[in-house]
């Protein structure tokens, strides 16, 4: 065949009437072509993916997902069975809608109360991990009333599109994590001595979103405006887990513990109260006297709490976790073909430094940064392929850095 005579084998159209023809062994295949094959592979794949999804849900039994989670978080074991079942029990919900006789389940929807880096974050991202489901991590602090500066509580919901590469099916079945909750608890009593835009106000624009209704989502981000295009987006199956630190709850916790204790029958007698870790004992009631509306507290039926981490927990989280921060820096040399080598002494001398730092496993981070920069910056040029890290050798590398170090410190 002459080159004028060249035609797509799928379309019939001749090569001057394409742009671009492709030849292949006995046929050839235009632009157009192949850009309508794309998009009928990739249906076919979100077909396929939806499938695995529901399989997912459907294998993953609560000690399953524990077990997951067991890989990537430490301790927390009462928070790793609570949420094993929450999750559990909202997908079964998603993927069994109401019976014959109309039980209808409700969303549960969870509240996680504990120390900064104790991991409540990680809880949130490992479970979407599991279910291979978009994460939307969204900051509450930066919430306001509609008309004030800042964001409307609709752009959570744009996050999870965006999370979902605006795929609305997936968006849908998503799990939205809000952190620092506690943030926009009410400020004061009486809530008409000062305007509350990003406290009570906020709890209000909260409550439909957690309740599952049909919300109009600028796709975008931004303020909402009249000509703007909006996506409809129905959170009844969307899982929310909201996270705070709630500074200073314990006072509230231990007060109605006191209250309790004088009572005839008290669940928890005066003298077995750990008051190292009140959290443990956290009930609805002590949201409330924090300053969040009953409704925002009922929607998030399943409440928890994260223990602050022990040396033990933070020696474990440098190395076990699956991608626990001292594999991590193992295999950043190994690609440079160094070994590096750490022994246990250097170990705990690094969670000690973390310890001081009250920051949880976040502080095992910033330190890990400090002991290992040098060398990530020298040996990669100088060829050393040996890296031995001892007591002596952390420390060294911690005072040349102390000036940072302390600025953390502070602000711990
Ligand atoms: P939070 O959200 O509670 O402030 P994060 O979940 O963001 O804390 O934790 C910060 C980092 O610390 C995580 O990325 C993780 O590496 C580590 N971490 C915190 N808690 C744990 C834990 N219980 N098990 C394993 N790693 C943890």
């Amino acid at each position: 065949m002459s080159a004028d005579n060249l035609q797509c084998s799928f379309c019939g159209r001749k090569k001057q009437e394409t742009n671009l023809l492709i030849a292949g062994i006995d046929a050839h295949i235009c632009d157009d072509c192949i850009e309508q094959a794309y998009h009928i592979v990739s249906e076919e794949h979100k077909g396929k993916q939806k499938e695995s999804i529901e399989e997912a849900f459907e294998l993953r039994k609560p000690k399953d997902i524990k077990a997951f989670l067991d890989e990537y978080v430490i301790g927390q074991e009462k928070t790793k069975r609570v949420l094993s079942v929450a999750v559990y029990n909202h997908y079964k919900r998603l993927l069994k809608p109401s019976s014959k006789d109309e039980v209808e389940i409700q969303k549960s929807n969870v509240m996680l109360v504990g120390q900064t880096g104790t991991g409540k974050t990680l809880v949130a991202k490992t479970i979407a991990k599991l279910l291979h489901v978009p994460l939307a991590i969204v900051d509450a602090t930066v919430l306001t009333e509609a008309g004030y500066v800042g964001e409307d509580v609709e752009s959570i919901l744009t996050r999870l599109l965006q999370a979902a590469d605006y795929d609305l099916e997936k968006a849908q079945r998503g799990i939205v994590f809000i952190d620092e909750i506690d943030k926009i608890a009410r400020k004061s009593d009486n809530p008409s001595i000062t305007r509350d835009v990003s406290g009570e106000g906020v709890q209000q624009g909260l409550l439909k979103l957690l309740e599952g209704t049909t919300v109009n989502v600028p796709p975008k981000g931004g303020r909402k405006h009249p000509d703007q295009k909006f996506i409809e987006v129905d959170t009844s199956n969307i899982l929310f887990i909201a996270a705070g630190a709630f500074d200073g709850i314990e006072r509230h916790i231990s007060q109605r513990l006191n209250r309790q204790a004088v009572g005839y029958s008290s669940a928890v007698a005066k003298d077995h109260i750990d008051s190292e870790n009140l959290l443990q004992y956290i009930s609805p009631r002590d949201l409330k006297s924090f300053g969040l509306i009953p409704e925002i507290i009922g929607r998030l039926p399943v409440l928890t709490h994260m223990n602050p981490l022990d040396r033990d927990s933070l020696l474990m989280i440098l190395s076990t976790p699956k991608n626990a921060l001292l594999k991590q820096y193992h295999r950043l040399f190994e690609i440079d073909g160094i070994e590096m080598e750490i022994d246990e002494e250097a170990k705990a001398y690094i969670v000690d430094k973390a310890l001081e730092f009250k920051l949880g496993a976040r502080g095992l981070r910033t330190l890990c940064e400090a002991v290992f920069t040098e060398a990530m910056f020298e040996m990669p040029s100088n060829g050393e392929k040996h890296l031995k890290v001892d007591k002596a050798y952390v420390q060294a590398q911690l005072d040349t850095q102390s000036a940072a170090l302390n600025a953390l410190k502070a602000a711990s």
